[in-house]
């Protein structure tokens, strides 16, 4: 058999998209040796700040997409949203990982619900709607309320509504502009953990200590690691999102976002293929950060130790912290366990993420505390 290609220090990984996941994935990459090419239609964007070198082309420009390809050693993503044909036009010229039908499942909720439940995976009841006629029988069959969501492009919630009992699906289709959706039943779920693993191109993998996390108006707000679960379902989550990362034949990072419903059965809710906003708390929690896992997965290097350094907390810093003026940032940081990260975006807006905050403490209880104390500040003016 031949070895998988191995990329060393020195090698230029090309990343299609320029936002701070990309951004905290050239850190972690240049501080190895390697050099980052960035490929996004902004200029000046997160990851192009700390980057070697960056491509500023729209994703449908077929000769820019196939001249940066020819200038990297081999491509990786920091989004799923990157439309599948300017990946095609890529894996023309150069190795692409993770594959680029991986890719295409993640960015598109049906597919991905198609592939999670062929394989077995235990995913909600789910219909495809794409008409008033689909969306009332789809609401017979899985019963209400359930949660409507664009079957295309869908990321933090963005698209999506619950239909309770009272509510009128041709009015609520009507409002929609969505040409393909899929209706899911609701979850009573008691917690939502989320699961990172690194797959190499060998098949060996590493999972990033499960993580919890609590959203807010549909985004993630914060991150406790470890999750407060027992110890059996958090082997059975990481075992379960390592089987995904299988199933799927990955080369690179998996996050698994799933529920845990009070009888301790996980239901998988989304698949990510690039590093997660759950996993930022790893640059300081964990002996290799899911930035660097992904940069070793795509290079195929041996995966680093996922050891848990001390519990974590992350908090999001969103645009809103803005609104009253500069943040009070000497006020968040007189916190000393307290670790801050900006993703150099210059527009404040809200429910943009700028930035989070990480903290570690003796307990996750201990760290949550300091982190959500520490985000207060910023707004003592
Ligand atoms: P998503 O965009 O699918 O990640 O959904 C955003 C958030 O909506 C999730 O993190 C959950 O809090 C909630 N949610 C999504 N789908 C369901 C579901 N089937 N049942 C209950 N809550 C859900």
């Amino acid at each position: 058999m031949t070895q998988p290609k191995r990329f060393s220090p020195g090698a230029t990984i090309g990343v299609m998209g320029g936002g701070q996941l990309g951004r905290m994935f050239a850190v972690a990459a240049r501080r190895m040796g390697y050099r980052v090419h960035i490929f996004s239609p902004e200029a000046d964007g997160p990851a192009a700040q700390l980057s070697d070198r960056a491509t500023v082309a729209s994703y449908g420009n077929q000769q820019a997409v196939r001249r940066f390809a020819r200038e990297i050693d081999l491509l990786t993503f920091e989004f799923e949203n990157i439309p599948a044909v300017t990946i095609e036009w890529a894996a023309r010229e150069q190795i692409v990982r993770p594959r680029g039908e991986i890719l295409h499942i993640a960015q598109n909720r049906l597919r991905e619900k198609k592939f999670l439940a062929g394989a077995g995976f235990p995913v909600a009841p789910f219909r495809r709607v794409a008409g008033v006629e689909d969306l009332k029988s789809a609401l017979d069959e899985i019963g209400r309320p359930a949660i409507l969501k664009g079957a295309a492009f869908g990321y933090d919630g963005k698209d999506q509504e619950r239909i309770e009992p009272e509510a009128d699906a041709a009015a609520i289709w009507a409002a929609r502009s969505d040409q393909e959706c899929v209706l899911e039943g609701v979850v009573d779920f008691e917690k939502e953990i989320s699961v990172i693993v690194a797959r190499g191109p060998d098949g060996a993998t590493a999972v990033v200590p499960v993580c919890e996390n609590i959203h807010r108006d549909h985004i993630l707000d914060l991150t406790l690691a470890p999750a407060r679960i027992e110890p059996q379902v958090a082997t059975t989550a990481c075992d379960l999102a390592r089987s995904v990362a299988e199933s799927l034949d990955l080369v690179g990072l998996l996050a698994v976002e799933m529920f845990l419903k009070s009888d301790g059965a996980l239901i998988i809710n989304e698949l990510a293929p690039r590093p997660h906003n759950s996993g930022h708390w790893t640059i300081e929690g964990c002996v290799t950060s899911q930035f660097e896992q992904h940069v070793r997965a795509v290079c195929g290097m041996p995966l680093g130790s996922t050891g848990l350094l001390r519990p974590s907390a992350m908090v999001n810093l969103l645009g809103d912290v803005w609104s009253g003026g500069e943040p009070n940032w000497a006020g968040a940081l007189s916190e000393p366990n307290v670790h801050l990260h900006l993703y150099g975006k210059r527009e404040p807006r809200s429910h943009r993420k700028m930035g989070h905050l990480t903290a570690m403490a003796a307990t996750v209880e201990e760290a949550s505390a300091a982190a959500l104390r520490a985000r207060k500040r910023l707004l003592e003016r």
